[in-house]
């Protein structure tokens, strides 16, 4: 069997556009409840075009990381996929042996996680492990590995990296071993790159620097990056699309500079409001609502119970009985909300969604 992955002189691409590198259709991702399995993931689209950057934001168990490691096939064992399709340029990788599989991750597609010291091997040198990387996918002349892994530590900003190759993680910055695993992670030559948040554990001006260092490779390799954070401020940063995930969907999609500028969605108004601190009144930082069980179970909308549009408005019946489908606004938006979808919501007489 030929389990050669389609590469860039492949002619006979399927649609959609040529330029899509990854294209998620319909994924649902389950995990066992107490008497039945729970979804956790469910009806999930979601595309990825060379050199942009895609961020998936929501709050933690949102389903964002669990969409990231389904994408390699990488989730935990109680975890599995129940439906839908992941394609790589065409390709189904849920359909993929084994073989496939170990060549798309890293040769296509890598990760990066957050907390890189803790990723890296305590007990070998950076250099090793960035040559382990850079043999298991381009497998080089052996007497070049060494010069191209101290370039490949050069080309993501490690000063003296004909120095560092000895170094162990230990004796790394948290920002030095983060691009670390950038260098092993480009080893391979991706064409996309998944980064879970990669900031998280980085003081402020590192995190700057580790945004600035994904732009660069994402220009200079022409690199799409799937940006997974629940940080707003990195979303505004550097991603050029958002989509926001709430219990398992998402709930809005766009332009991030439109979508951060004027958020259709509750949930997501909740989070730019919060992600700017915005006090109230009386002087109270905004928080989104927990959400009460009693409502939640419900078949309308995930977001009714925590909803303060329905709260200021009124419920309608629409929010209540049916959960509402993507529907598109501004031509290049998309939101989960029967105030975005529906003309006769009471959230459209007051200064609701539509404000
Ligand atoms: S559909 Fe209704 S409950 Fe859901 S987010 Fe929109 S206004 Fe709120």
């Amino acid at each position: 069997m030929d389990q050669r992955l389609p590469d860039a002189a492949d002619d006979a691409l399927p649609e959609p556009a040529r330029d899509v590198l990854l294209d998620i259709r319909n994924l649902h991702v389950s995990v066992p409840g107490k008497s039945s399995s729970k979804t956790i993931i469910d009806g999930l689209n979601l595309q990825l075009r060379s050199g942009e950057i895609v961020a998936l934001v929501g709050e933690s168990g949102s389903g964002k990381s669990m969409t990231a490691l389904s994408l390699m096939r990488l989730l935990p064992s109680a975890a599995s996929i129940t439906g839908g399709q992941v394609l790589f340029r065409g390709r189904d990788v849920l359909g993929m042996s084994q073989a496939e599989l170990n060549h798309l991750r890293g040769g296509h597609i890598a990760m990066i996680f957050q907390q890189p010291q803790a990723m890296l091997d305590p007990t070998s040198r950076v250099g090793v492990q960035v040559a382990e990387a850079l043999w298991k996918h381009r497998r080089p002349d052996r007497s070049s590995v060494k010069e191209r892994v101290i370039k490949l530590l050069a080309d993501v900003g490690i000063p003296a990296p004909a120095s560092r190759i000895d170094c162990f993680a230990h004796e790394l910055s948290g920002g030095m071993a983060q691009r670390v695993m950038m260098a092993a992670a480009m080893s391979g030559e991706p064409q996309i790159l998944i980064a879970d948040e990669p900031t998280t554990a980085l003081d402020v001006t590192v995190q700057v620097q580790i945004l600035k260092l994904l732009d660069e490779q994402r220009r200079k390799r022409n690199l799409a990056i799937l940006l997974i954070t629940h940080d707003l401020s990195i979303v505004s940063a550097i991603a050029d699309r958002v989509a926001v995930m709430y219990a398992g969907r998402i709930v809005e999609e766009g332009p991030a500079r439109d979508i951060l500028k004027h958020p259709r969605h509750p949930y997501t108004r909740a989070l730019v409001q919060c992600s700017l601190l915005k006090a109230d009144e009386n002087g109270r930082l905004y928080s989104i609502p927990a959400a009460p069980t009693a409502l939640a179970t419900g078949q309308g909308c995930r977001f009714l119970p925590r909803c303060p549009t329905a709260a200021a408005n009124g419920i309608s019946a629409h929010c209540l009985e049916q959960e509402p489908q993507l529907s598109t606004y501004d031509r290049t938006c998309m939101a989960r909300c029967w105030a975005v979808a529906c003309n006769d919501h009471p959230a459209m007489a007051t200064s609701g969604v539509h404000a």
